[in-house]
């Protein structure tokens, strides 16, 4: 069954046509409604093809993403009626989606409602959703949402100690993010584990340009570490992670040029591993950088690990016990050093690394890197979101008529 995963961003829209958890083909729009707009696209066992367009919307961009996949020289489809459903990433439910649906009337004008907590991503993903309508109507689209995993939370994880009536007034509270990967690796690890989804205790930790960690109790999102927003957690590429919130006060005060929106531009975009050490916010630069002795790059490593292993003893607390600590993303699953940080001096707790099998981690493998002896696994296990929406996609579409 030939499913269409669309990811769209506000100036880009990525998407995947998948064939039963196979890719066929995927590409990217680029530059939507700039100067210089193309698509880059590629036939699975193809090179990629770059294509200049000129894409002035998502609908647009859409509609020559089907001409390409329904076309002569790139394409992959005679028809897009061959396409049987389409699944949108979608950032922000807010407390409206606890799982994933089928894009109605009522849903778009859920999705509406949640733009203000999601105002960067929640109109991107619409436009996606609603540029997919018009040109391939009569296709059931499926919105799959990043907050819906981490619904249930109890009220002690998701709630913040502020006046009560922010929270009832403006849905002031936690809802966390990438929730999609850590239901994804955590229904993974049980498997690895060859033990019921339902009755493990299992740490999430997606690790990649946005981060976060997950505590999940028998099959249910217990706790995570973003919040309201994806700026909360563990420092990032270039997000502070959790911070004083009197800082903000305090460099306003201190700095009179200081706007509280360059305070947010500068706690999303130039904090994090990037400004700490001031070289980069990719973890390969910062290890080559550690590695000649640049010792701010080494301390924003060291940061991050630290902020990890925190989140993981704090979550094995939460849990009461740990069957399994699981690392994804482009971080968990391809940087060693921060694998090996993140669960240092865990061995109380039966948390326990084989460091020779941790450094001979293949690219894209799922792997057990703990010690025969260690009570609780510890697990690289690739993320794979789209496969995820395909999965969801599929299950709510098989289920019309
Ligand atoms: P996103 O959140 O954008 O999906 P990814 O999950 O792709 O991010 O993670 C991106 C980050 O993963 C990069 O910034 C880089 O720091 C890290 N990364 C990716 N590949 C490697 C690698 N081979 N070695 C070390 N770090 C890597």
């Amino acid at each position: 069954m030939l499913i269409l995963v669309i990811n769209s961003g506000s100036s880009s829209l990525k998407y995947q046509l998948m064939d039963d958890g196979n890719i066929i083909a995927k590409g990217i729009a680029e530059r939507i409604g700039l100067r210089s707009s193309f698509i880059k696209h590629q036939r699975t066992g193809h090179d990629s093809v770059i294509i200049d367009y000129e894409l002035p919307e998502h609908g647009t961009a859409i509609r020559k993403v089907l001409a390409i996949l329904t076309g002569a020289e790139h394409g992959v489809l005679k028809s897009m009626d061959e396409i049987r459903a389409v699944g949108h990433r979608v950032l922000h439910g807010g407390e409206k989606f606890a799982g994933s649906y089928l894009v109605t009337p009522e849903v778009i004008e859920a999705i509406r409602d949640c733009i203000p907590l999601g105002p960067l991503h929640n109109p991107a993903n619409l436009a996606g959703i609603e540029a997919c309508q018009k040109v391939m109507p009569g296709i059931p689209q499926v919105a799959v949402f990043d907050t819906a995993f981490h619904q249930t939370m109890p009220p002690e994880a998701y709630m913040y100690a502020v006046p009560y009536e922010y929270y009832r007034n403006y849905g002031v509270r936690r809802y966390g993010f990438h929730g999609t990967s850590h239901k994804f690796v955590a229904e993974r690890a049980a498997v690895l584990l060859n033990r019921p989804f339902d009755e493990l205790k299992i740490i999430t930790c997606h690790l990649g340009n946005g981060s976060s960690i997950a505590a999940v109790k028998n099959g249910k999102c217990y706790d995570t570490s973003m919040g309201m927003t994806p700026l909360a957690g563990v420092p990032m590429g270039t997000r502070s992670g959790d911070i004083d919130p009197a800082i903000i006060k305090y460099l306003m005060d201190s700095d009179p040029e200081l706007t509280i929106e360059n305070i947010d531009f500068i706690l999303n975009k130039k904090s994090g591993v990037l400004g700490i050490s001031g070289v980069s916010s990719d973890f390969r630069d910062l290890c080559a950088e550690a590695e000649k002795g640049n010792e701010r790059a080494q301390l924003a490593l060291n940061m991050f690990s630290y902020s990890c292993r925190k989140y993981i003893g704090a979550y094995a607390a939460a849990l009461g016990g740990v069957d399994a600590v699981v690392f994804t993303a482009g971080i968990g699953e391809n940087t060693p050093s921060v694998r090996s940080q993140s669960v240092r001096n865990l061995a109380f707790m039966g948390i326990e690394i084989d460091e020779k099998k941790n450094v001979e981690v293949p690219r894209g493998a799922e792997m057990d890197i703990s010690l025969e002896r260690s009570a609780a696994r510890i697990l690289v296990i690739p993320t794979n979101e789209e496969l995820a929406i395909a999965n969801e996609t599929r299950r709510i579409s098989e289920n019309l008529k």
